[in-house]
């Protein structure tokens, strides 16, 4: 069993997008006040004196969109700069990236995530959901931002590809083709049915092994001797700069090598992405002024309990009903 020393911190459940796997519409989007956000303060405080006792030093900065939280750039620079820190990281959809990669990057942070779900700037469009009034053609100002990471210096580079039948199935190999001449990590996605049941039943969802196939076909495919400490499977594509990571939470199971936690912006814990058990609210316990040591305790216990709830819903074969999104989980 891999050791649990991985927190993702989910800063913001709004984003400036919606994104159809993500936000569906429909769904009860009802953002949690800000006044419910941990603050920073809190953040650092559940980090110093609870995640990294408990053995927890890799973290990653979530959402929503993690470049809509005012203050970003100081809180990088805090956890970044917190000696117990091995590693920190932040997934974004790029679109306030092209200002913010510099200063992100001075603070401290070295990796980076970016969701690229097309290189077609229609097809974007019918991804990222209802364009904002007055706000310029996104794919272009997206893909300014992963220009600049490139340029500022991010490595590696990741790009997190969610594959939607008949919606940007079409472009796998040219998503993939990105790896060939850049290091660039692009990492296909199974699509995930959460709080989105209606699409996902609609369209359903192509497993790993065909998208695989399909890059197989046309260019070979190798196994990568890179490997993440995630969920991915890295491949390569013989001769590519980059490389190509296949994440199979809905055809593989690999609870057996989950090594994360995720914390949601307005506080609560929560040991597995794939059910709803064991959750603890870490606000209401800090605002309550529940003694530190206590919190560490309860949140040791549960860490110690992950294994376990990481199998139940696998074991009874559902990935159970999701009152939270996707964007409100974190990812
Ligand atoms: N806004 C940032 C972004 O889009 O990268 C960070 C938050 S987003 C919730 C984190 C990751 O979750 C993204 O890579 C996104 O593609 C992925 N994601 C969201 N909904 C998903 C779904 N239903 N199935 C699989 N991946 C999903
Ligand atoms: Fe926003 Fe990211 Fe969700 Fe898209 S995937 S709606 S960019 S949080």
């Amino acid at each position: 069993m891999n050791p649990i020393d991985y927190l993702r911190i989910s800063l913001i459940d709004r984003c400036n997008f919606q994104c159809v796997y993500c936000m569906p519409e429909g769904a009860d989007l009802n953002h949690v006040l800000r006044e419910f956000w941990l603050d920073h303060e809190e953040i650092l405080t559940l980090l110093k004196e609870v995640f990294i006792p408990l053995g927890f030093t890799k973290f990653r900065l979530t959402g929503g969109e993690p470049l809509l939280r005012p203050g970003i750039v100081q809180l990088v620079d805090e956890i970044a700069h917190l000696p117990e820190t091995t590693d920190l990281s932040l997934t974004t959809n790029a679109f306030k990236l092209e200002k913010l990669a510099q200063p992100l990057y001075d603070a401290g942070l070295r990796r980076i995530n970016i969701s690229l779900d097309s290189l077609q700037p229609e097809t974007f469009e019918t991804i990222v959901g209802k364009p904002v009034a007055a706000e310029p053609v996104r794919w272009q100002q997206v893909w300014q931002g992963i220009q600049t990471a490139h340029r500022v210096g991010f490595d590696p580079l990741k790009l997190n590809v969610v594959v939607i039948p008949g919606v940007n199935d079409h472009e796998i190999l040219d998503l993939a083709a990105l790896t060939l001449d850049k290091n660039w990590h692009v990492r296909f996605i199974e699509f995930m049915p959460i709080g989105n049941d209606e699409l996902f039943t609609n369209k359903g969802w192509i497993d790993s092994e065909t998208i695989r196939q399909q890059i197989r076909d046309r260019w070979g495919l190798e196994t990568s001797t890179i490997r993440g400490n995630g969920p991915a499977d890295v491949f390569k594509i013989p001769g590519a700069k980059g490389t190509l990571g296949f994440i199979s939470q809905m055809s593989e199971c690999f609870c057996d090598r989950c090594n994360r936690m995720r914390l949601s912006a307005d506080g609560w814990l929560r040991p597995c992405l794939l059910n709803e058990t064991g959750q603890l609210n870490l606000r209401a316990a800090l605002r309550n002024g529940e003694p530190i040591d206590s919190i560490r305790e309860r949140v040791g216990s549960l860490v110690a309990n992950k294994p376990e709830i990481n199998f139940k819903m696998r074991e009874s074969g559902t990935t159970g009903a999701y009152s939270r999104t996707m964007s409100q989980i974190g990812g």
